[in-house]
C-alpha cells in the first residue's frame, strides 16, 4: 500500500469530472487500498480518487468512531438516486481545504446506487454523517467543492491563504 499526495486548492484538477469505470481490475483494487491507507493517515473520514489526482468515480468512507472497529467502505460509479426534502447541516471540511470548515445544508437521508469491489451492483439507504459524507465525496466526482457556494471573495481569501501556509518540504534555500 502506497500513501498518496492529497491534492489541494487551487489546483485545477479538483475542478473535473471524474470517469466511471468500466469494469473493476485489480488496479482499481490497489488504488482503493492506497485511498484508505491515505485516507487513515490523514484522519480523514472520506476520499475521492480525484484527491489524488486519478479522474475515475472511486470513492473511500469510514465514519466509524476513533474508539470503534474500522468501517471501511468504498464505492466505484456511485449514484445518487433519492435524497429526502429533509436537510441537515454539518460544519463540513475537506482534506483538499486544509483548516477550512464551512457550514454545508444538505439533504438528511440520500440513497446510492454503486458497484462493489467484485464489481456487483449494491444500493445503500443513508443517514446522518454518512449521507453528508458520501454526497461530499461524490460532489468531489463532479469536480465540486465545498467553498463553491461561497462568494468570490470569500472562496479567494481561503485559497490564498491555504496556498500561504502550504508546507514545502523540499523547498531549500542556498
Ligand atoms: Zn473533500
Amino acid at each position: 500500500m502506497t500513501i498518496k499526495n492529497i491534492i489541494t486548492v487551487p489546483d485545477e484538477i479538483l475542478k473535473k469530472i471524474s470517469e466511471p469505470l468500466e469494469k473493476v481490475s485489480i488496479n482499481e483494487k490497489k488504488l482503493i487500498e492506497d485511498l484508505f491507507e491515505t485516507m487513515y493517515q490523514s484522519n480523514g473520514i472520506g476520499l475521492a480518487a480525484v484527491q489524488v489526482g486519478i479522474l475515475k468515480r472511486i470513492l473511500v468512507i469510514d465514519v466509524s468512531n476513533k474508539d470503534e472497529k474500522k468501517k471501511p467502505m468504498s464505492f466505484i460509479n456511485p449514484i445518487i438516486k433519492k435524497v429526502s426534502d429533509e436537510t441537515s447541516i454539518y460544519e463540513e471540511g475537506c482534506l483538499s481545504i486544509p483548516d477550512t470548515f464551512i457550514e454545508i445544508e444538505r439533504p438528511k437521508t440520500c440513497e446510492v446506487e454503486y458497484i462493489d469491489l467484485n464489481g456487483k451492483i449494491q444500493n445503500i439507504k443513508c443517514d446522518g454523517l454518512l449521507s453528508t459524507c458520501l454526497q461530499h465525496e461524490i460532489n468531489h466526482l463532479d469536480g465540486k467543492l465545498i467553498i463553491d457556494n461561497l462568494s468570490k471573495l470569500k472562496r479567494d481569501l481561503i485559497i490564498k491563504k491555504i496556498s500561504k501556509t502550504k508546507k514545502n518540504p523540499n523547498r531549500i534555500v542556498v
